[in-house]
């Protein structure tokens, strides 16, 4: 009997998440309902503070807090070329201009060495990714920020979990992104939480993720009743996804804690190749919430990652690649901009030859070292 494949992700969904969402559809409060202010609450609680606003996904908590900054056309953001195109799409929605910087290649998140000499008058905000759960270097960026007037936005869509000194990522900088997608930490089907620190932010957020109207379905006092005072959108998450959420965000602490685990077997199982490297961050006490275990192919080895990729598909194992191109490099961007992979070398080299491992909570001990055995053994093969 052959082993059964191993996914990259798979949602942790248990018999508890299914009952919840059926106990929501056995009422009639599909839509703001109290699943969703529960679950804003929890979310607060988990993170250790700040305003929690659910939300359709993650890409629509990045655009709502570009849109709450009034940010806009003429403006320039930095963000990382090293991302989901969700960080840079997010800006340009709102008509204004990414402008990508390089990363670290040790952890993969943003070189701040390389902002400064992005930042031009136009430069109203940094939009940065704590990248695959490795807290981005937050003081340096947080004063250059101060010091040069721009706001910063976090996405931690792959870093729910993740501390930087003590503080969740989210609530370090202006806004905070995150996402429930199904193969994220946590998933609510599609989903997303915006957070911030400042009541005011969220009190705005508030109204652009609800068509601009000025109260909510249970603030009204007479029925049916209220004003529009700004535009908006509608990117509530409904009571369903809410539901299951919470659920979720209580076995969250369980599942990091399996993925911390499966990243230290599965890191194990690679160490004393001269051919890899791993994504990993160096420094002391790292609040470091896994989401994969990235390797990055070295020498004769780094030119064979795609046939890497295919081989460990058809041997069962599911992996991905965090991300498959530098930002600048996507048609949409190179053909708007110019862009391309030019000044940004880390990103590229992770782009072009790092290949992503599962280390999710669908894993158990004998699949992590099945995922090391098959991914030793066929790198040696693709190298012969
Ligand atoms: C997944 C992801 C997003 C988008 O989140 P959605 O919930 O799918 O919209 C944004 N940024 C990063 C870094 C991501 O990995």
């Amino acid at each position: 009997m052959s082993d059964q494949p191993i996914p990259f992700g798979r949602p942790y969904i248990t018999d508890e998440d299914r009952a919840a969402v059926l106990d929501v559809l056995k009422g009639d409060v599909l839509a703001h309902g109290p699943h969703g202010k529960a679950f804003e609450e929890e979310f607060a609680r988990f993170l250790g503070g700040g305003h929690c606003l659910s939300v359709s996904s993650g890409m629509a908590a990045l655009h709502l807090a570009y849109l709450e900054m009034g940010i806009g056309p003429g403006d320039e953001v930095i963000v990382p070329a090293l991302t989901h195109t969700a960080t840079a799409h997010a800006v340009e929605m709102v008509g204004a201009r990414p402008i990508f910087a390089d990363c670290l290649s040790g952890t993969g998140n943003m070189d701040v060495s390389t902002i400064e000499p992005l930042l031009t008058a136009r430069t109203k905000a940094i939009g940065l990714v704590h990248f695959i759960g490795f807290p981005c270097d937050m003081g340096p960026i947080l004063s250059l920020a101060q010091r040069r007037g721009l706001r910063v936005i976090e996405d931690c869509a792959i870093a729910l979990g993740t501390h930087y000194e003590d503080t969740h990522v989210g609530l370090l900088g202006d806004a905070g992104a995150f996402s429930f997608y199904p193969v994220k930490h946590m998933t609510t089907g599609e989903g997303g939480m915006f957070v911030t620190r400042h009541a005011d932010v969220a009190h705005r957020v508030h109204q652009w993720r609800a068509f601009g109207v000025d109260r909510s379905f249970e603030e009204r006092t007479i029925p049916g009743l209220y004003d529009v005072t700004t535009l908006g959108l509608n990117y509530r998450m409904s009571d369903i996804n809410a539901a299951l959420g919470r659920v979720q965000l209580r076995h969250l602490p369980e599942l990091i804690r399996k993925r911390q685990a499966h990243f230290s077997q599965l890191k194990a199982g690679l160490t004393g190749r001269n051919d890899l490297r791993l994504i990993e961050d160096h420094r002391p006490k790292v609040g470091h919430s896994p989401y994969c275990l990235s390797v990055v192919l070295q020498g004769r080895a780094a030119a064979r990652r795609n046939d890497l990729l295919l081989k460990l598909k058809a041997r069962g194992i599911g992996t991905s690649v965090y991300y498959p191109h530098p930002l600048p490099r996507v048609t949409y961007y190179r053909k708007k901009y110019g862009t391309s992979s030019d000044g940004v070398p880390s990103a590229t080299d992770i782009s072009d030859h790092s290949v992503a491992l599962p280390v999710g909570p669908h894993l158990t001990e004998k699949d992590v070292d099945r995922v090391a055995q098959q991914f030793r053994d066929t790198l040696t093969e693709v190298c012969k």
